[in-house]
């Protein structure tokens, strides 16, 4: 639990009853901390241990001077609703509509759910290879072992694209970006008789009308995937006519 403290601190705000139980300096009862706003030195903080009621004076908000200094900030205070009557403060959760953290929202932000990858069902249909999905599948993810991939991993290797020797190798340029595979997707395009979007993975599969029979999308599906490992394929033809002298 300890170490998840800074964590609901984060993800908690004070809505001001009386201000006894809020410390005017380092809670968030304003979106962001006094200290944080006026960028206050770290040497000062020991000092500061005045509460929120500090400056609260019959229900209405009493601002010192050297928080007067700084015009917004005082704005910003001011904005805050002060209760009628004196009410205890009260810490919530912002993430919860009632200011309630309830173990079922700690496990949600604990747990957040996966992102909704509306593309798998049309990456694994029956009218595609399999190893042809699990392919586009890696590209989708970014998790092909190109060299920015094998670099981020830690790899110390030169990168260079083997389809136009011009930039570094990563997936976004060799199936997107590179002048050979927009060669492809240009024909592509016009076969199709629509512009195929390059600029993303989850892009491509934009060129597919959201609204097609299922035949037609069981063409244009393969023909997406084909055209993106067309890249791949090409790379290893290359590959082995520059291995072709040593062998
Ligand atoms: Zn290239």
């Amino acid at each position: 639990m300890k170490d998840k403290f800074s964590t609901v601190s984060a993800n908690t705000r004070w809505i001001v009853g009386n201000g006894e139980n809020i410390q005017l300096w380092f809670d968030n009862w304003m979106g962001r901390s006094l200290a944080t706003m006026l960028e206050l030195p770290k040497h000062l903080f020991p000092s500061l241990k005045a509460s929120l009621a500090f400056i609260i004076t019959d229900g209405k908000w009493n601002i010192p001077r050297i928080i007067l200094d700084f015009p917004l900030v005082a704005a910003q205070i001011m904005q805050v609703t002060l209760p009628v009557s004196p009410l205890p403060d009260k810490c919530a959760w912002i993430h919860s509509p009632n200011g309630e953290l309830s173990s079922k929202l700690a496990f949600q932000f604990l747990n957040p759910a996966p992102p909704n990858l509306d593309w798998a069902t049309d990456i694994w249909r029956p009218c595609i290879p399999p190893s042809h999905s699990f392919i586009f599948w890696r590209f989708m993810l970014s998790k092909l072992p190109t060299d920015e991939n094998l670099q981020l991993r830690g790899c110390t290797l030169v990168s260079m694209c083997p389809l136009c020797y011009n930039q570094a190798e990563s997936s976004t340029h060799l199936f997107l970006e590179c002048a050979f595979s927009q060669t492809i997707w240009h024909w592509l395009g016009i076969k199709l008789q629509r512009s195929i979007p390059l600029a993303s993975p989850t892009s491509l599969l934009t060129c597919i009308p959201q609204r097609c029979s299922s035949q037609l999308r069981d063409v244009l599906l393969p023909l997406c995937t084909q055209c993106t490992l067309s890249g791949l394929l090409e790379m290893q033809s290359a590959s082995m006519q520059l291995l072709l002298p040593f062998t």
